[in-house]
């Protein structure tokens, strides 16, 4: 007997990338209904799993998946095959998922707008309900102890859903389809307010009340608490300002909506987009008012928008708050009470869902239309960054010591933490292992390989050699090229000039680079350039005192020391002993940072502080003021594999122009360094890519004018954009490094 001719319709239709915990089930399940198709959707460890039988409308419906997925997804692949036809009577959601970790988590989302809509409607039964959310928003890596992302394995499982929210939870035509956080007033957590010992119900009023009043109120929000103050209250900033430590560190805003930012701040239109994007991260902009003692000497504030219903609530009846984080010094952001949040401030606004994984805001700022991130962290952690590699080896990357991160690389992807800060810092080392084993238990991730620093010094170094697993080192500029290899999907077997500007990293020679220039390709990477050597007189000391750069720098370029700028303003016995020192080489290790170079310039000019409050103040005094009409640029010398930056140095002291000029031309003469060293090595190496990294590049002046100088020049440019340009990076620079060179110790 013949079988009769079926023709095969059915298919099996895999879809990976963040695709779990952003409403994308539901999404299928409606495109499937609509399109009359039969069959079922479910998650996966490796994403989302697809079964369709119907009317050989398979081709559509995959573009329909692609094209009109949920705001909050994002497809990285989707594979069809040809299945055989079960006779599905309907399509449904399996809800039922399991087996091995996927890399997947979904990051944290701001509060959308239909659920904004709902907080503010009298008649919904969500009015005014701070813990609000739905598929397409509410908290995620915040809550989540492991996956798959489902409520059980996160901190809402001690709250016992009602009828009425168990029912939208199981409805698949339900926006709260498998809303994980999915709560309301009758069944979710609430608020709590707390002064002087006494702990209330509620009090969203009473916090700001307080706020109007000119308290400061701790607030507990999705990633830790926020430190919070009238932003327009001078004594108010001043008293947190004295409670933090803090002279003049910037202090973040959140602001009602964007005609507040836009009262005090002047904003792009690129500027908005980011804003009210769905990661809601602070974003830079220039300033339009002066508000006392919210960023002194710098041209911008970070500003963000409330991106929590409990920050809506608050928002809605003051309009611009200063939102800092609450922290001890630089330790980790705080997310308990118990860690010391009641010190800082004089009331509290806390609530009774637990944080899993404490998580700072991103800050971003734009240079021409591209994005710069200052630091990654809630809304964009933990997206994998897909690198098109396939190794074998499953790597730890424990990074460097400031500004650090961790990163795992996985099934071909790199996923990398959070900022946690100086290294130096307990509070932080002890963050950093909090993230490895979240990390650990969310991708069943054990390492094969660890990476760390050449530094032979750092904590992670040590950590690296105790792990048991062979340990590869990479040096700390490679890293930062590599970091941006990796996020652009870029092989370094074709040959590229790779470009490091930084502050410091510890070099092959043992020597302070910063000021390095590549030359790699065919998997191979070597330094052929860098900024010629000065003294770093006080070795530490001076990247907090800038005028220590100016002293080593003029000495260099003039033979003596010069009384000019904040050089004229140190005390004489220190000018003295310091002018001493580098003579004799005593306390005056040599570097080629080119951040050191910019606080140099800076303290020249008179625009640095004595002593700086956080890092790269004084460079960033510098840009600031940058003029960005200034056209020319001062002399420098490449001589052999050394950029020499004398004439330099002897140009800007005899300029008799403003500030904001020299600024100017000196931003250009950085970017001629590279145009001239990429000149060079294309005569040489045959080089068309030019890769830029370090942590110069925040930098959103020097950025731009590299980028159109060197895209004029006909060569392809690539800079971060998905990861912080600074030491944010290092981890997922080793990452890559450790994973192209398989590994080997
Ligand atoms: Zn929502
Ligand atoms: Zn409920
Ligand atoms: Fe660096």
């Amino acid at each position: 007997m013949v079988a009769p001719k079926v023709e095969q319709r059915a298919r099996r239709i895999h879809v990976s990338g963040i695709v779990q915990g952003v409403g994308f089930r539901p999404f299928v399940y409606r495109l499937a209904k609509d399109m009359g198709l039969k069959g079922f959707v479910r998650n996966t460890p490796h994403g989302v799993e697809i079964h369709i039988e119907g009317d050989g409308a398979s081709r559509s419906f995959v573009e329909r998946l692609r094209g009109s997925a949920p705001p909050n997804a994002r497809i990285d692949r989707i594979e069809v095959l040809p299945d055989t036809d079960q006779g599905y009577a309907d399509f449904t959601i399996d809800t039922t998922s399991g087996g091995e970790a996927t890399v997947f988590a979904p990051p944290d989302l701001f509060l959308c707008g239909e659920c904004f809509d709902e907080l503010f409607t009298p008649s919904d039964r969500r009015y005014r309900y701070p813990f609000i959310n739905c598929t397409n928003c509410g908290p995620r890596y915040t809550i989540i102890r492991g996956l798959p992302y489902d409520r059980v394995n996160t901190t809402m499982k001690v709250f016992r859903m009602c009828p009425r929210c168990d029912g939208e939870y199981r409805d698949p035509s339900d926006r709260r389809f498998h809303a994980e956080p999915n709560a309301c007033p009758d069944c979710g957590p609430g608020v709590f307010f707390t002064e002087g010992g006494e702990k209330v119900p509620g009090g969203i009023e009473r916090a700001v009340e307080r706020l109007r009043q000119g308290m400061l109120l701790a607030l507990k929000g999705m990633g830790g608490f926020h430190l919070l103050c009238d932003a327009r209250n001078a004594r108010a900033v001043e008293r947190l300002r004295d409670l933090k430590q803090r002279e003049r560190k910037p202090f973040a805003l959140m602001a009602r909506d964007l005609e507040t930012v836009e009262a005090v701040a002047d904003v792009t239109g690129d500027e908005k987009a980011v804003l009210l994007s769905a990661q809601r991260p602070i974003v830079l902009v220039r300033k339009r008012t002066q508000i006392e003692g919210i960023s002194p000497g710098i041209p911008t504030y970070g500003i963000m928008l409330p991106y929590t219903p409990l920050h809506a609530l608050i928002m809605e009846r003051i309009p611009l708050v200063v939102a800092t984080s609450a922290n001890l010094r630089e330790g980790p952001i705080l997310k308990d009470e118990s860690e010391g949040v009641r010190e800082l401030s004089d009331c509290l606004l806390t609530h009774n869902r637990d944080i899993v994984m404490r998580c700072d805001d991103s800050v971003l700022k734009l240079a021409a239309g591209r994005r710069i991130f200052v630091r990654r962290a809630r809304g964009f952690v933990p997206e994998p960054l897909g690198i098109n590699f396939e190794g074998r080896n499953r790597i730890l990357s424990l990074g460097g010591e400031l500004k650090n991160t961790v990163s795992i690389l996985k099934d071909g992807y790199i996923i990398t933490s959070q900022y946690l800060g100086d290294m130096k810092d307990l509070g932080n080392r002890q963050y950093l292992e909090e993230v490895i084993a979240h990390f650990s238990t969310l991708y069943a991730f054990v390492p094969d390989v660890v990476t760390c620093d050449l530094h032979p010094d750092f904590t992670t170094t040590r950590m690296a050699e105790g792990w048991g697993k062979p340990v590869v080192r990479v040096q700390h500029h490679m890293a930062h090229v590599f970091a941006v290899l990796a996020e652009h999907g870029l092989s370094p077997e074709e040959p590229f000039l790779g470009v490091a500007l930084d502050g410091v990293g510890y070099g092959e020679d043992g020597r302070i680079w910063g000021g390095e220039f590549f030359v790699g390709g065919r998997g191979m990477i070597q330094r052929a350039f860098h900024v010629r050597y000065v003294p770093q007189q006080g070795g530490d000391l001076a990247t907090l005192e800038p005028w220590r750069m100016a002293l080593g720098y003029t000495m260099d370029a003039l033979g003596k020391p010069v009384r000019m700028g904040v050089l004229a303003t140190v005390d004489e016995k220190k000018l003295t002993a310091a002018g001493n020192a580098i003579r004799q080489g005593v306390n005056s290790p040599l570097t080629s940072s080119v951040g050191r170079l910019f606080d140099a310039v800076s303290a020249i000019l008179g625009i640095a502080p004595l002593r700086i409050d956080y890092e790269a103040e004084a460079a960033m005094r510098l840009e600031g003021i940058a003029c960005e009409d200034a056209q020319e640029y001062y002399p420098f010398e490449v001589r052999g594999d050394e950029i020499d930056m004398r004439e330099t140095i002897r140009a800007v002291v005899e300029d008799t122009a403003p500030p904001a000029v020299i600024s100017g031309k000196f931003h250009n003469t950085i970017a001629q360094v590279i145009l001239t060293v990429c000149e060079a090595s294309r005569k040489r190496y045959g080089i068309q890519r030019v890769i830029l990294s370090g942590g110069v590049f925040l930098n959103a002046v020097l950025l731009a004018r590299a980028i159109t100088s060197l895209r004029e020049m006909g060569v392809e440019v690539y800079a971060p954009e998905k990861l912080s340009p600074g030491d944010e990076a290092i981890s997922v620079g080793q990452a890559y490094f450790a994973a192209l060179n398989r590994g080997e110790a």
